[in-house]
């Protein structure tokens, strides 16, 4: 892990890209933004909590997705308001069902002004970094231990212990399709509000996920050739069906979703072509039956033995 500061910075700068208004769909992009955070809770929450006993690194999942009205665009921030409220400072965008933040009564609008009875008092402004201040307090945080927050009103909440594996997932308006950066996961509102099928979109979430748990963007450091971006890609097909099946998705949704979906992710040139991932991802299910046929608390290989990067 690193240390907190170069953390808050690592992510700051991935997300420096300030939402510019509206995507494609409804016509409030605040609406469509909040009804597509809602899924992303629940999927995330569902995959990083039931691989926790396998995952290399586990931190508490409270089961939410966090907003700040600063991420928005000055004139956007009344429309904005009308949804998420209108209170300065972070707040929760969404509650996954079942979650410690739903059992512990957090809604949407809630303002975070403590965790564990620590102020959030980012060093500095920008977009995310209230968030993103957040989350580097939340890694702090025993994963097996309960914990509270403290609202703007000074109301506490108590919350349950949820361990599972590290990340944090947001709903981005512009950007890469998707995209993970060690810390976080996000996905564009586009691109989550063109997968109707929720098991799709854990697919598409779980391939982010699982580029987390493996450590790529550390492990790739510099030298992202071709060869060793797309060995990542197939590493994180093949992890992303044991994360799909350990939450009770079917992973033969990865494959429905490459055979909708003819538009590269990310860049072509390094991204391995959609037949190669289909092939990756129905010889992994193959491999994942065998394993947990033997033992049906088998861990994906992947997890104990990575090949170094070549
Ligand atoms: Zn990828």
């Amino acid at each position: 892990m690193q240390e907190p500061a170069a953390l808050v910075a690592a992510i700051a700068l991935a997300l420096s890209s300030v939402p510019a208004g509206a995507a494609g769909g409804p016509a409030d992009p605040y609406a469509a933004l909040a009804q597509q955070e809602a899924r992303l809770a629940a999927i995330a929450y569902r995959l990083t909590t039931a691989s926790a006993r396998w995952c290399p690194a586990v931190t508490p999942q409270p089961g939410w997705i966090l907003g700040d009205l600063r991420r928005f665009p000055e004139g956007d921030r009344m429309a904005a308001g009308e949804i998420y409220g209108r209170a300065d400072g972070p707040f929760i965008a969404a509650v996954a069902p079942g979650s410690p933040a739903e059992r512990a009564g957090l809604t949407r609008g809630t303002r975070i002004a403590a965790i564990n009875g620590d102020a959030i008092l980012p060093a500095g402004e920008g977009p995310t970094i209230r968030i993103d201040t957040a989350i580097v307090k939340l890694y702090s945080l025993d994963p097996a231990g309960a914990w509270t927050i403290t609202d703007t009103q000074g109301h506490l909440f108590r919350m349950a212990p949820a361990p599972g594996c590290a990340s944090a997932f947001r709903i981005e308006f512009q950007g890469a399709q998707a995209a993970a950066n060690g810390i976080l996961v996000r996905v564009t509102l586009a691109l989550a509000q063109s997968i109707d099928d929720d098991a799709q979109l854990a697919a598409v979430v779980a391939h982010e996920l699982a580029h987390n748990i493996l450590r790529h963007r550390d492990r790739l450091g510099s030298d992202r050739s071709a060869a060793r971006v797309r060995q990542t890609e197939f590493e994180a097909d093949r992890l992303a069906v044991w994360l799909m099946a350990d939450a009770g998705y079917d992973p033969a949704a990865a494959i429905r979703f490459w055979e909708r979906h003819k538009r590269p992710l990310v860049r072509a040139t390094s991204h391995p072509p959609r037949s190669e991932r289909i092939a990756t991802i129905e010889s992994e299910i193959k491999a994942m039956a065998v394993a947990r046929a033997a033992s049906s608390t088998a861990r994906p290989a992947l997890i104990d033995t990575l090949p170094p990067l070549e």
